[in-house]
């Protein structure tokens, strides 16, 4: 379908300040990588999601769902089709111990609410930089909590368009996983339910995790958090750093030399020098220590063309 065919039709249907056509992708990303997006949607409302979806799926437009974008690098060559970004579905709503957030909410925030509202639970979540959407779909968690832990359910349109209620159990939660990945699912809501503490309490925790990761992480450069999963029975970033691949740099990506785990973007780099340091870093810890990285960063979109 052409490109002004897809935008009569999307016009239809959503109001046009919600439309941007070859939107540029590296303003959404921690990376600060990525080329355009044919279509970037931003909708407000359930209807508006499974609008775009309904149009795409008739059209066989490919939908790239996109949140806060920490943990995904984008390619130069931009994304093809429509990205629809859930960021401007962020209310966060309170109903008793249930703290009910769209999509589109910082995770950050909503454990700030939590904090507010004397609720505890999600203090693990205070510094992760991702949306509720986001968090969902990775299981995000950090210093011995996970999303698992806390989550009521999430609402989420399934491939042929349905809005589905899924339980804790139904999504599946694991390591970095979901039934959201495994089914293309997207997430338009998330409830979580916590349990009345003390506000002082939570702050304490909530104080000492932000002391910890500050004190550890790069958070002064562009990056995309740890590159990683933990390999089973290790710690990627112990791997990588006796593999002596810290201040290691490909283009304009190094390896953190304050975190291992990290690649940070020190010199206006692409996703092409992230995904070389990626494949070098795996390369040498195989032969190092036999043991096989596994990304957690998502790597998308198209290779420049001049590849
Ligand atoms: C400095 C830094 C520190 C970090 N620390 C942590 C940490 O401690 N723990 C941790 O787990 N992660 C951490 N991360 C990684 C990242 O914040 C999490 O993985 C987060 O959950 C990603 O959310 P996002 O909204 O940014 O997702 P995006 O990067 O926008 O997208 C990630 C994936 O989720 C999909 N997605 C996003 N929203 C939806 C939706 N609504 N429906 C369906 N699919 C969707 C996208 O298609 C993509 O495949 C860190 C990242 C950075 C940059």
């Amino acid at each position: 379908m052409h490109k002004d065919d897809i935008l009569t039709e999307l016009k239809k249907v959503l109001p046009e300040e919600i439309i941007k056509v070859d939107e540029p992708l590296k303003r959404y990303t921690y990376t600060q990588t990525g080329g355009n997006a044919d279509f970037y949607l931003s909708p407000t409302t359930f209807e508006e999601v499974q609008a775009i979806n309904h149009i795409a799926r008739i059209n066989n437009i490919p939908v790239t769902y996109l949140g806060n974008g920490s943990n995904i690098i984008i390619r130069e060559g931009g994304i093809r089709g429509i990205v629809l970004s859930l960021l401007s579905m962020d209310y966060i709503k309170v109903e008793d111990n249930v703290i009910i957030a769209g999509s589109g909410a910082a995770i950050i925030d909503v454990s700030r609410t939590a904090r507010d509202e004397s609720l505890t639970g999600l203090e693990f979540a205070c510094g992760i930089p991702g949306s509720i959407g986001g968090a969902v779909f990775m299981n995000a968690g950090a210093y011995g909590g996970e999303v698992r832990d806390c989550i009521d359910y999430a609402v989420c349109v399934n491939e042929r368009g349905e809005l589905v209620q899924l339980t804790r159990d139904e999504l599946e939660l694991g390591y970095r996983s979901s039934i959201v990945q495994k089914q293309h699912l997207v997430v338009l809501e998330a409830a979580f339910n916590l349990t009345p503490g003390k506000q002082d309490e939570i702050q304490a925790v909530m104080d000492d995790l932000t002391e910890r990761r500050e004190s550890k992480q790069p958070l002064e450069y562009p990056s995309c958090g740890s590159v990683f999963q933990r390999p089973p029975g290790h710690f990627a970033g112990k791997l990588i750093q006796d593999s002596d691949l810290q201040g290691h740099r490909i283009g304009g990506v190094e390896v953190s030399t304050k975190h291992a785990g990290f690649m940070v973007n020190v010199d206006n780099g692409t996703a092409t020098d992230y995904e070389d340091l990626i494949h070098h870093v795996q390369q040498v810890v195989k032969e190092k220590f036999d043991v096989e990285l596994h990304p957690e960063v998502r790597v998308i979109g198209d290779h420049p063309e001049d590849e």
